[in-house]
């Protein structure tokens, strides 16, 4: 006998019930070695069902005795059969290699346009990265958490990570959409011409950008920054749902479509959305341009300007220096 196939034919004795559940006992520890717990288990109740079938083929008396236990034994330093030799074992699972599970996954379509997203986001769709249920999570902890990340496809081109950058405590967040050229490259966002743009904004809003805090929707650069793609979004937006968990700011300002329309579950164009008070768990969130798309339109400034004017006055700012 040189495998655990079925066995078709009853035995006719003690010692040939034996030597079935001596192999069956060795296939044990054959699948232990090279298939882990769970074909172990199988492989245990199966065992269990084999040898109570043969138990019962047999006459009650003492040859029962002989049979040997099926209960788990050391385990062989070599393989029981030279010439039917295991496969190679898996490679064990690399902790949080698969994308976090997204209960409401965002669909795009190929002009960025968010669709078939739900109107009311979770309380907090998760699990999110980085966050034990009940404590609230540091910046470091989500860091960590987010490691050398290969979630999705931009983690081939990206030369950084753009994690995010201010005061980990801040009351006001700005939200952009991913990195780009120069934030690639620096590893911080808003360091480009956009970047520049948005400190302006800031200061003439009454803070400093070592006040506020800023990140993206994405944390990798998109190649020949194109829109984040469906499947980028959804495998990096949980760990920006972690990080607005670990600071918790009063105001959120998103900047652009995605940042405005992934957090708020909206398809709603910016355009539409801009200017109007939302909210996202519980935080009053601002929807206005980008600062990418207002240095293409720059006619378009005053209208950012007066959504961030209705933030100033949440943090009773004065109107600064308009840039
Ligand atoms: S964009 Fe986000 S999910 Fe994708 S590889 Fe970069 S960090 Fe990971």
């Amino acid at each position: 006998m040189n495998s655990w196939a079925p066995v078709n034919e009853p035995p006719e004795s003690a010692e040939e019930l034996g030597e079935v559940v001596e192999e069956l006992r060795r296939h044990l520890l054959w699948q232990e070695e090279t298939g882990g717990p769970v074909l172990l288990a199988d492989a245990t109740k199966l065992a269990a069902e084999r040898s109570a079938s043969l138990r019962s083929m047999l006459p009650p008396r003492g040859a029962v005795a002989k049979v040997p236990p099926t209960e788990p034994v050391q385990a062989p330093s070599s393989p029981p059969r030279a010439e039917t030799p295991p496969p190679a074992a898996p490679p064990p699972a690399a902790v949080s290699a698969s994308p976090p599970a997204i209960r409401a996954p965002v669909t795009a379509t190929s002009n960025g346009m968010l669709l078939d997203v739900p109107q009311q986001a979770p309380r907090y769709p998760g699990p999110l990265p980085g966050v034990v249920e009940g404590e609230r999570p540091t910046l470091d902890q989500i860091r960590r958490e987010l490691g050398d990340c290969r979630r999705c496809k931009l983690c081939t081109g990206r030369k950084n990570i753009v994690f995010g950058v201010g005061n980990p405590r801040a009351d006001l967040v700005f939200v952009g959409e991913g990195p780009g050229e120069n934030e690639d490259i620096q590893g911080v966002p808003f360091v480009g011409a956009a970047g520049e743009l948005l400190t302006k904004m800031i200061q003439a809003m009454g803070f400093s950008r070592d006040e506020i805090y800023i990140c993206n929707v994405v944390k990798c650069r998109p190649p020949g920054n194109r829109n984040p793609e469906a499947d980028e979004i959804a495998a990096c937006e949980p760990f920006l749902r972690s990080q607005l968990l670990a600071i918790q700011p009063k105001v959120i300002v998103a900047l652009g479509k995605f940042a405005a329309q992934t957090l708020l579950r909206d398809t709603t164009p910016i355009t539409r959305l801009r200017g109007q008070w939302r909210e996202y768990q519980g935080v009053k969130l601002m929807p206005t341009f980008h600062p990418a798309y207002l240095l293409r339109s720059p006619a378009e400034k005053r209208k950012a300007w007066e959504d961030l004017q209705q933030v100033m006055k949440i943090f009773g700012k004065q109107a600064g220096a308009r840039t």
